[in-house]
Formats: structure tokens, C-alpha cells, sequence
């Protein structure tokens, strides 16, 4: 990729588009912009050191093919330059090609390369490089220190580069909260009273619009509310890396208590370090007992305020509207009590999506969170693959507005296409660099299709053998209430065994009951958590997620085995993975009882093949409720060994009876890895 006999460096001002150095127009002061590169466009013979003119055109035949690196357009004088023959003659062979050009007209790409090519020259695409300005994903806890298995987050990220870069540049910015809590404990009754009671009545009369987001001013402080609630989308978007949250208000109402779903927030608002205010909703009920809840709290993990611990706890009254203000005070506190709520304002933008949608009239409209400087009206950006310029701005009033600082949500337009929500859209300096970092952007994510980290029981190991001491966190799931309590104490009896050279604690981070959802795999995601399961199975979303993740997740059918693995591995030992495949799986239509021979599934094979030799399992929903071999296979009346899919088939199993209409038979094989 050499060319051979170039002109000289091209005069300042009539560089190909697109690979300008950075640095140059923007008035705003920046860090660490991009660098692009040309892609190595090289002018050697002779011509790469000074900063002479171009060379006087040498019209004569190549001897040898030549390679030029064009961009995407060029003007005719520059071409001419570059390929060593005068303007002229370009204009002539462009004519007799059929096109008419003038010395100073743009050439795009492919005209150019095809009368370079008249000239000898084989021309190549120019790439241009550029590089984000969002420092790399690492894993850093709290205090910034790397941690293997954990994902940092943007806002992470974001804080720790702009604190090394330039300290004096932050400044607070609103704290962004979003409300989680188990169903209808209350949630969006309480954003509708907040956004009620506290948003100022502007110009627009106070009319909201529904973006996603919305800020509450309080005495002249804001605080930004996430109009989704619950923390399932919380930690979807963590899971991709993308927190935005500072503070996790969690609505438990007063009649009611701690429920599944209270617990499942606050692991996720544990594992994602963020502070947790409670407040304790529908205090206006005969049948409130706060005294009860707060108890229920302390088991649960919080303590309150009052009683010496540090979690605060407001009572309110979404439907009277009652204690919001103290609601909103209290998650003022606590935010100014953190460090991290801040951001550089002076900075192009940086921010979260966190809604999107494509608008009828409007074309592709996007909700952004700004996390780190300013969006101002007319920026170019780039959003992931989608790359834009911000043609209107909307705050949530649905007024237009000019710029949007830290932690203001904004309804943008201006994108190629409809962006997906926890996408980080990131300022530019112009339409090209958006564009070329779009399709970086695009190529590699072809490469990696969205893979996302967790840590298997492998990596504790390698982790465990690399430090001193390591936590290894783990998601339990049973089938019922009952076997969690015997199932923990187990687990905790296997921290103090003595656990030799390998110090790894087990370290349960959420425990529940049911089958292991989408949310455990996420919440796992974020905190590198291995997933336990006893006598439960994945639901589809939670399976597909799983595997899309390679998050560990482990089934167990008896209790002995689990105890078994776990004290392997808290031992150093990397226990033995079984892999499943489903070869086949049959549905069951009608049950048969047959003297003697026991009970027979007339079933149809759904996928696969199925076979009699295979092992099976019984699944009734997510549930599994069997593992063992079949007696037998027979189509009609005959014995076979295999039923392809399609056919209808009676199957019988070794020791189980208890099938239902309805079942689902997989037929599986196993292999110890
Ligand atoms: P979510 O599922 O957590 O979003 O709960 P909702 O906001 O939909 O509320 C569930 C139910 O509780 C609704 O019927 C509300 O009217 C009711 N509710 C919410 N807040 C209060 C409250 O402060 N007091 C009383 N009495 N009822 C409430």
C-alpha cells in the first residue's frame, strides 16, 4: 500500500474532507478529542519531509500500477495533484467519460477512482480512524479500583477520566433517581404526585410531556425522576453498562410490607452501589404500620435512620400527596453526601438514551440523559451505529429549547435512525467524524454481537490463584420457600470449613424462590454473580439471556450435589461443568394408564429427534420436574428406536408416572466438561 511517485504534501487547506486534524473549530474547550488518523495515505519517493508545493504535473505514462488513498470525495484540482497529470487533462478524460466538471467540483469517490484509474493509478478508499473520547470499559468498584467481574459504568467512567483530567471542571450536577419497588406497592402513583406537586408551573402551565424523564425543583435544587419504574429496566441498562441512576427510591407500602419484589430491588440497588431511600407509601391507610415495615426493612438489609442505621425512610402518601417534599429533601441528602454526582458541563456532551421511538412526523426521536457536558442544539453526534445532529431539542415540558446540561433529560431529534435505549450518544466534532465512528461503531459490533461479562466459577479460580482473598457472589434460586433457609446455612457452613491455599467466600447476593428470570441473569451481569438454581429451571428469556451473556448458571436436583460443587470450588477445585444438549422434545397430548406396562405419553415430537436411549427430562412450564430414561418408544404398537419431528409417538419412563397433557419431554444427552 506504498505510492510510489506522489505529489508533494498538499497545500494547507486542500486536504481530503474528513481527515482534518482535531483540535481545529469548536468553541468549546476540550480533552482528549479524537485523533484521526489518515490511514496511512503515504507520499513517499522522496516527497514525505518538507512542506513543499505541489510538484509540477509529469504527464507521462505509468510504468508500474500505482496506489492512491482517496476519501470519499475530492476536488478535481487535488486529484490532479495527487496523480501527477494536469487539471486539464483530468477535465478532458472526464469529458470523454460524459461528464463535465470544472476545476474546482467536488469528485466523489468512485468518479475519481475510475479517472484515476485512465492515469494508471489504482485508487483505494481512504479510511478514517477516529477515536471515542468515553474511556474503555474497566471495572472499577466504588472507590475506582479495578475489580475483575464487575462492569463500570459509563458514569463510572466518565467521572474517573474527567477527575484525572480536570478536577476544577466539575461541578454538582442534579442527582437522577428512579423509583423501584414491588407491584402496587405504589410506584407510579408516587412519580405522578412528585411530578404534580413539584414541578414548577413554567409558561407551559406545567403541562408534562412523556419523555421518559422529568425534573423536580426544590427551593432551587433539582433532582431529575426516570418516569419507568421498577428495577428491572435499571439493570437491563446496568447490564449493558449503562447506569444513570445516583439514588434508588424504594416505594414499600406501609400496608403491605416487604414483599419478593422489595427484595429483589434492593439486592439490584446493592449490587449496583447505589444508596437506597425508602419511602414508606400509603401511610394514609387504616391498616399502615410503619413501626412493622421498618423492622421488616432491617431483616431485609436496611436499617433505618432513626433506629442508627443509614438508610432513610419517609413516610408518605402518594394518593393525598403527603410527604413528597421530605421525600424529595431526603434524597437530597443523601445525594449531597456523595461525590460522585458530578459532571463538567464545559464538555461536549456525553449521555444515555433512555427512551426511543420513531415519530410519524418527527422522524427518529430519542430521550437523552446528558451524564457529562453540554448538548446544544445543532451538535453532531454519534449514538452506537446511528449517527445525527441535533435538529430540535425538547425539555419534558415539551418547550423547545437551545441546551441541555448534566442530568437534564431531552427529546431530541436529528438521528438516522431510532437508537436503542441505555445507547450512549457522544458529541462530535463534525457530521464526518460522527459518521466514520457510526460505521467503526457497526463493524465492530458485527464482530463482538453484543457479547456481555459475567464470571464463570472458572475465573473465580484464576482470580482466586492471582489475589489473596475473593468473594465469590453467588444468585440462589429454589423451587419453594421452604428449602432456602436449610440451603443458606449450608452455604455459610462452607465459608467456615477451611478452605485452604484458595480463600474464596461464598458470598449470597439475592435469594428468592421460582425459576431463574431475566432479572437474576441481569443482576448477575452486573455483579459477576454465578447463578445457583435448586429444582428450578431458566424461563425463556432468562435462558436466551444466558447463553447470549455466558453467565454461569447452575441446576441442581439435589442438595448433596450443589454442597458437593460448591466445596470444590471454594477449595480451589474447578468442579465438573455437565452440558446439556436437547436433541428432541415431545409434547405431550394424551395420557394412557396401561396394567402393567404403567403410564404412556401419547405425545408428538416438537423439534429434533428423539430417541430411546437418550435420557429425558420432564418440564411442566419452567419447572423441571423429572430427570431419568425412557422404558419405551413405540409408533402405533411397534417398538422404535428414534421418532423424527412431526411424527406422534408413545413414550414411557423408567420410575415416572406423574406426567400431565401439557408436559413437555426433553430428550437430552449430557457431557461432563
Ligand atoms: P405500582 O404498581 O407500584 O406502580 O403501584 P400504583 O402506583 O399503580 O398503585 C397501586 C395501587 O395503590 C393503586 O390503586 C393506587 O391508587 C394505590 N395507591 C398508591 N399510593 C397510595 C397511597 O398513598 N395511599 C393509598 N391509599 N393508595 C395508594
Amino acid at each position: 500500500m506504498t505510492t510510489t511517485n506522489s505529489g508533494g504534501p498538499r497545500p494547507a487547506g486542500t486536504g481530503p474532507q474528513g481527515v482534518r486534524p482535531s483540535g481545529g473549530s469548536g468553541s468549546r474547550p476540550r480533552t482528549g478529542g479524537y485523533r484521526p488518523h489518515s490511514g496511512g495515505a503515504r507520499h513517499s519517493g522522496g516527497s514525505s519531509g518538507g512542506a513543499r508545493g505541489p510538484r509540477p504535473p509529469a504527464q507521462r505514462e505509468p510504468q508500474t500500477p500505482k496506489v492512491i488513498e482517496l476519501s470519499e470525495a475530492i476536488s478535481l484540482r487535488d486529484l490532479a495533484t495527487q496523480i501527477n497529470v494536469t487539471p486539464i487533462n483530468l477535465i478532458k478524460e472526464l469529458m470523454q467519460n460524459g461528464i463535465m466538471a470544472t476545476i474546482n467540483q467536488q469528485l466523489d469517490f468512485d468518479t475519481a477512482a475510475i479517472v484515476s484509474s485512465a492515469f494508471g493509478w489504482e485508487a483505494k478508499q481512504k479510511q478514517i480512524i477516529v477515536e471515542s473520547t468515553i474511556p474503555d470499559e474497566v471495572a472499577v468498584d466504588a472507590t475506582g479500583k479495578p475489580t475483575p467481574g464487575r462492569v463500570s459504568t459509563l458514569r463510572q467512567r466518565l467521572l474517573a477520566k474527567e477527575s484525572a483530567e480536570n478536577v476544577e471542571g466539575l461541578v454538582a450536577r442534579p442527582p437522577v433517581v428512579t423509583v423501584m419497588g414491588h407491584v402496587d406497592h405504589g410506584k407510579t402513583s408516587l412519580l405522578d404526585a412528585i411530578r404534580k406537586t413539584s414541578v414548577a408551573d413554567g409558561e407551559a402551565g406545567g403541562i408534562t410531556q412523556h419523555i421518559g424523564a422529568y425534573q423536580v425543583d426544590h427551593g432551587g435544587r433539582k433532582v431529575t425522576f426516570i418516569d419507568t419504574p421498577g428495577h428491572e429496566a435499571f439493570t437491563q441498562m446496568r447490564a449493558r453498562g449503562a447506569q444513570i441512576t445516583d439514588v434508588a427510591v424504594l416505594v414499600v407500602a406501609a400496608d403491605d410490607g416487604v414483599m419478593p419484589q422489595t427484595r429483589e430491588a434492593i439486592a439490584h440497588a446493592k449490587a449496583a452501589q447505589v444508596p437506597i431511600v425508602v419511602a414508606l407509601n400509603k401511610v394514609d391507610k387504616n391498616n399502615a404500620n410503619v413501626e412493622r415495615v421498618k423492622q421488616e426493612l432491617s431483616e431485609a438489609g436496611l436499617t433505618p435512620d432513626d433506629w442508627g442505621g443509614d438508610t432513610m425512610m419517609v413516610p408518605v402518601s402518594a394518593k393525598q400527596k403527603k410527604g413528597i417534599d421530605d421525600l424529595i429533601e431526603g434524597i437530597l441528602l443523601v445525594a449531597e453526601s456523595l461525590d460522585s454526582i458530578k459532571a463538567n458541563p464545559a464538555k461536549r456532551a456525553v449521555g444515555t438514551i433512555i427512551e426511543a421511538e420513531l415519530d410519524k412526523q418527527k422522524g427518529p426521536m430519542a430521550t437523552v440523559l446528558v451524564q457529562n457536558g453540554t448538548l446544544e442544539l445543532g451538535d453532531a453526534f454519534v449514538i452506537g451505529t446511528v449517527s445525527g445532529r441535533v435538529r430540535a431539542m425538547f425539555d419534558f415540558r415539551g418547550n423547545r429549547i437551545k441546551k441541555a446540561t448534566p442530568s437534564v433529560p431531552v427529546s431530541i431529534t436529528g438521528m438516522s435512525e431510532v437508537p436503542a435505549a441505555g445507547d450512549v450518544l457522544e458529541v462530535v466534532e463534525d457530521d464526518k467524524i460522527a459518521k466514520a465512528l457510526a460505521a467503526q461503531n457497526a463493524e465492530r459490533q458485527g464482530r463482538s454481537n453484543g457479547a456481555v461479562r459475567a464470571t464463570s466459577l472458572d475465573q473465580y479460580l484464576a482470580q482466586a490463584k492471582a489475589s489473596q482473598a475473593i468473594k465469590m457472589e453467588l444468585i440462589v434460586k429454589t423451587a419453594n420457600q421452604g428449602s432456602l433457609p436449610p440451603l443458606l446455612e449450608s452455604l455459610e457452613k462452607l465459608n467456615t470449613k477451611e478452605t485452604g491455599a484458595n480463600n474464596i467466600r461464598l458470598n449470597v447476593i439475592y435469594q428468592g424462590t421460582g425459576p431463574i428470570t431475566e432479572s437474576d441473569v441481569n443482576l448477575a451481569i452486573v455483579s459477576g454473580a454465578t447463578i445457583i438454581g435448586f429444582e428450578v429451571g431458566l424461563d425463556a428469556a432468562a435462558r436466551k439471556k444466558a447463553d447470549a451473556s455466558a453467565v454461569d448458571v447452575r441446576l441442581y436436583e439435589v442438595i448433596y450435589k450443589l454442597l458437593e460443587e460448591l466445596e470444590l470450588t471454594v477449595k480451589g477445585m474447578i468442579p465438573k461443568k455437565i452440558i446439556t444438549k436437547v436433541l428432541g422434545a415431545a409434547e405431550v397430548k394424551r395420557i394412557f394408564k396401561i396394567p402393567k406396562t404403567g403410564t404412556i405419553a401419547g405425545s408428538i415430537v416438537r423439534s429434533g429427534n428423539i430417541a430411546r436411549n437418550n435420557q429425558v427430562r420432564v418440564l411442566r412450564g419452567t419447572l423441571q420436574l423429572h430427570k431419568g430414561t425412557v422404558s419405551s418408544l413405540k409408533r402405533n404398537t411397534e417398538d422404535v428406536r428414534e421418532v423424527r419431528a412431526g411424527l406422534e409417538c408413545g413414550i414411557g419412563l423408567d420410575n415416572y408416572a406423574d406426567l400431565k397433557i401439557g408436559d413437555v419431554i426433553e430428550f437430552i444427552s449430557e457431557e461432563e466438561v
